[in-house]
Order: C-alpha cells, then sequence, then structure tokens
C-alpha cells in the first residue's frame, strides 16, 4: 500500500519539554486510513492533524465500537527516537479488532506508517529527562447508521501527543481501593481488548474510589468478586515472600506489555515468578503475617507505579514503609535505561524510528 504525505502549512509552536503534561498537545501530522468492503484498508495517508467531521448518526458515537493502542517513542542521548516492543502494540490493536468485529490491519504496514510519521515530526518528540511522545492509535467504526450490527466502514488514525515525566519529582506512591461491589468486566466480555465500552465502565467505581480518598480501584473478578484483576489502566504485581505474584491472563485483563516486560526481566533475574489466580483474602493475610513485600502496577504511561496503601472493606494497610520497594524500583530503572537506551537491549525490544 502507498503511503501519501501532505505537508501542513502551518507547524504549531513546540512545547516547552519542562512544562508537559499527559495527553493535552498534538503534534503537527497525523495519519489517517480507511476501510470499506470493496477496498478493504485503503487512501493510507499522512496529514496535517484535523478534527474529523462526521455525520451525528457514526456508529462509533452510539455503540462504541472502537480500539485503541497506547506506546511512546523516546529521545536517546545520542540523537536517535526509538520505539519500544511496537510490534506488540499492532497485534494486541488486532486482537482487540477480533474481539470487537473490526477488520484486521496490516501490522507491518502500520509500524512502517507509524515510524514515518514520527520522522515528519521528530521535533515534536520532548528531549527533557524522562519525557516521551505517546503514541495514539485508534480505529473507529464510521457507518452513519442506528442499527446494532458491526459497521461496513472504518477509519484508523495515529495521532501523537508530547508527555512529561510520570515522576518529576520522584515516585509517587498510589492509595487503591479495592472494590466487591463495582466491576470493569466480566468473562465471555471483552476486558482483554482496549476498547472504549471497558473505561467507560470503569469511570463510575473510579470517581468513588476518589471520593474516598484514592487515587485508583483495584478491580476484583465479577463472578466472586475475590480474584484480583488489574487498575485502572495498569496491571497489577505482588512481591509476596521474595516471589513475584500477578494474576494469570483469562480474557477479563488487559495483556500489558510492561506486565510482560516485567516478567521477562524477572526470569532473567531469576526471581520466581507466579501467574496465577491470587485472591484479595490472600493478600491481606500475606500482609497480616509479614510476607507482603511490595505491590506495583505496571502500564505504559507510568511503567511502574508503586502502591502505598490498599484499602478493602475495613482495613486500609500500608505496604511497606509506603514507599517505593527495592524491587519496583529495580524493574522501572532497567525499563527505562532500556526505553532510553542507557542500556544494552538484550530482549530486542527496541526498534529504531530510522534506520541508520
Ligand atoms: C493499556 C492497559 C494496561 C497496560 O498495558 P501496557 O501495554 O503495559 O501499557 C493495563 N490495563 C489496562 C486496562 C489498559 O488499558
Amino acid at each position: 500500500m502507498n503511503l501519501k504525505t501532505t505537508k501542513t502549512e502551518s507547524p504549531k509552536q513546540l512545547p516547552d519539554d519542562s512544562k508537559l503534561g499527559f495527553g493535552q498537545l498534538f503534534s503537527d501530522h497525523m495519519f489517517n486510513m480507511d476501510y470499506s468492503p470493496e477496498q478493504g484498508w485503503h487512501n493510507a495517508r499522512i496529514e496535517p492533524y484535523a478534527p474529523i467531521v462526521m455525520d451525528p448518526a457514526t456508529m462509533v458515537l452510539h455503540y462504541g465500537q472502537a480500539i485503541f493502542e497506547g506506546l511512546k517513542a523516546y529521545w536517546t542521548s545520542n540523537g536517535k527516537i526509538q520505539l519500544f516492543r511496537p510490534e506488540r502494540n499492532m497485534s494486541r490493536l488486532n486482537h482487540s479488532a477480533r474481539l470487537v468485529c473490526i477488520p484486521e490491519v496490516d501490522e507491518a504496514f502500520l509500524l512502517y506508517a507509524l515510524k514515518e510519521l514520527i520522522a515528519i515530526d521528530k521535533e515534536w518528540v520532548p528531549r527533557a529527562p524522562e519525557t516521551s511522545l505517546y503514541i495514539r492509535p485508534t480505529v473507529i467504526a464510521t457507518d452513519p447508521y442506528l442499527g446494532v450490527r458491526p459497521s461496513h466502514t472504518y477509519r484508523l488514525f495515529i495521532i501523537l501527543s508530547p508527555v512529561g515525566a510520570y515522576y518529576p519529582e520522584g515516585f509517587n506512591p498510589v492509595k487503591i481501593w479495592v472494590t466487591d461491589k463495582y466491576v470493569r468486566t466480566a468473562p465471555g466480555g471483552v476486558g482483554e481488548a482496549k476498547t472504549p465500552a471497558n473505561y467507560a465502565a470503569s469511570l463510575y467505581g473510579a470517581e468513588v474510589a476518589k471520593g474516598l480518598g484514592y487515587t485508583q480501584v483495584l478491580w476484583l473478578d465479577a463472578i466472586e468478586h475475590r480474584y484480583i484483576e488489574e487498575v485502572g489502566t495498569m496491571n497489577i504485581l505482588f512481591v509476596i515472600n521474595g516471589t513475584l505474584v500477578t494474576p494469570r491472563l483469562g480474557g477479563s485483563i488487559l495483556p500489558g506489555i510492561t506486565r510482560d516486560s516485567v516478567l521477562t526481566l524477572a526470569r532473567d533475574w531469576n526471581i520466581p515468578v507466579q501467574e496465577r489466580s491470587i485472591t484479595i483474602d490472600e493478600v491481606m493475610t500475606a500482609h497480616k503475617d509479614g510476607f507482603l513485600q511490595e505491590i506495583f502496577g505496571s502500564g505504559t504511561a507510568a511503567v511502574i507505579s508503586p502502591v502505598s496503601h490498599l484499602a478493602w472493606r475495613d482495613d486500609v494497610v500500608m505496604v511497606g514503609d509506603g514507599k517505593v520497594g527495592p524491587v519496583a524500583q529495580k524493574f522501572y530503572d532497567a525499563i527505562t535505561d532500556i526505553q532510553y537506551g542507557r542500556a544494552e537491549d538484550p530482549f530486542g525490544w527496541i526498534v529504531p524510528v530510522e534506520e541508520e
């Protein structure tokens, strides 16, 4: 497939790297591609960043048939821009696509188009320490039709957003609230897809948690309300008596690429790893018995997010000394060192944006 490029005639002013937040500013260009049953995916193009004008009946607005991804590009000290495991994001996009009846895309072509887009907007990759360019590929259903069925037409787009350091003043451990009342997703649902429905379903519980003074919700399984699933936009990991324990992927948990990177590093470092069912009661008992050493989340935005407090029913427990633990710190350092090119990449995780 060809990739047509139209450059902007009115570039925006570049932001100050030291004042970036998350997801508020967007680069000069975007990638677009359309799908129709007759032509398949076609009209791949890089063009100026612009609003999408659509009919109010457009299906995505009514039934949420859409999927997305989130990954980052990093500026390295030798002046190169690189991606972290982007093939994983492309294959997960297709996995999400299958779960909500969206036609799959050519993963290799999409990665090629992404590299071209970043190369055109390379001035938008921030350079201040621990900043990055957040990448949001998205697919939306575009038939103007109010009947409930999969759309026949789609738009795929990729937008780029320079983002600031997640921890400008060092780790900021989070307090999380465990709920047995609200659920994010259920077995047989679309919990392992990055699809808007899951995020809409999580908002109410997350607001309740905020009202109680917690940053995030830890979701339990939808049937017994005992088995730990994940947190907001992160997977969750526990260090119990020297073993790294994380819920196994059972269909209702998002298969995080950061989670997989942590598990790969742990195995490489000979830390015992268990991917298995784990109940909230087991975690509370481990804490009571003095075996619960660390809890942390993993995800692209924060990489590693240490948990300082866990609230479950009438108990609020402090994890360790409430600060970042040595295991969380070690994973954070190892992953970010590879992402920013400060360390060797023994696992083949890095993909340069421009070939030498
Ligand atoms: C994206 C996401 C994650 C983390 O996935 P990464 O690939 O590590 O960024 C975890 N849980 C949910 C619900 C997510 O949307």
